[in-house]
């Protein structure tokens, strides 16, 4: 690291949980951020200034009135832009030393796996469970660690996974009926602080696991409820028979 970024980064260098040679881990890394709305753009804008080297945003949605309420990557003038596009111009002008690389699509399929195969930690910040559905198969199957996070109203919810077949827990054990009520914030309200905690606990897990330290909220779930000030952590039972990382067979 030249004289500028190690002054760029000083502060977080000094932690005995970074040090210069977490810094040069986060550098080398490479994190998918799956939405870059709520969850996702506190999440990119603290992986981008934190340091970590390459960043792929993907969501196929563009910038609505409705969203800037508490999705702050993006900017009144990005209105009808393709999300990536805005956040990617915020998380840039924060940060010029990290590459992003911005998809404007609902990443799924080969082209999901592809991207899950080549990134050092998955965030997972969508908005609806077909999306983490397909995003918990595609970290287990290529072993990638997974820092999901949600939110509604005034309640969120975070836990890492890092599921292979047979070495359980993952997403889907925690949430075995596919698509079952399933609440939108569109439906049902989010407060706008409230996606700014959930994020930024995605990016303090995902810059641990980066850092080569262990994620505190591995196979746990935190829920996080702001309407009364609580916190409370579950761990999360492997389910045996899960159809995604039960034994084969
Ligand atoms: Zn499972």
């Amino acid at each position: 690291m030249d004289d500028e970024q190690l002054l760029r980064y000083s502060r977080q260098i000094l932690l005995p949980q970074v040090g210069i040679e977490g810094q040069e881990r986060l550098r080398d890394s490479h994190a998918l951020v799956v939405g870059v709305g709520g969850l996702g753009g506190p999440a990119a804008l603290y992986l981008a200034a934190a340091g970590v080297g390459r960043l792929t945003i993907a969501d196929p949605d563009r910038v609505e009135l409705s969203n800037l309420q508490r999705q702050i990557a993006l900017r009144t003038a990005d209105l009808g832009r393709p999300k990536v596009e805005a956040a990617r111009a915020t998380l840039r002008a924060l940060n010029p030393l990290v590459e992003v690389r911005a998809l404007a699509d609902r990443l799924a399929g080969a082209a999901l796996r592809a991207c899950v195969a080549d990134a050092d930690v998955v965030l997972d910040a969508s908005d609806n469970f077909a999306t983490r559905f397909d995003v918990n198969c595609a970290c287990v199957d290529t072993g990638t660690p997974l820092v999901s996070g949600a939110a509604i109203r005034m309640e969120g919810q975070v836990a890492v996974f890092h599921a292979r077949r047979g070495a359980g827990p993952c997403y889907r054990c925690l949430y075995m009926e596919q698509g079952t009520e399933e609440e939108t914030c569109s439906e049902t309200g989010v407060f706008a602080p409230l996606v700014g905690v959930i994020g930024s606990l995605q990016a303090a897990e995902a810059l641990r696991i980066l850092t080569g330290a262990a994620a505190p909220l591995q196979d746990r779930l935190l829920v996080v409820d702001l309407a009364h000030a609580q916190w409370r952590t579950l761990r999360i039972a492997r389910d045996p028979g899960c159809p995604v990382c039960g034994e084969p067979g």
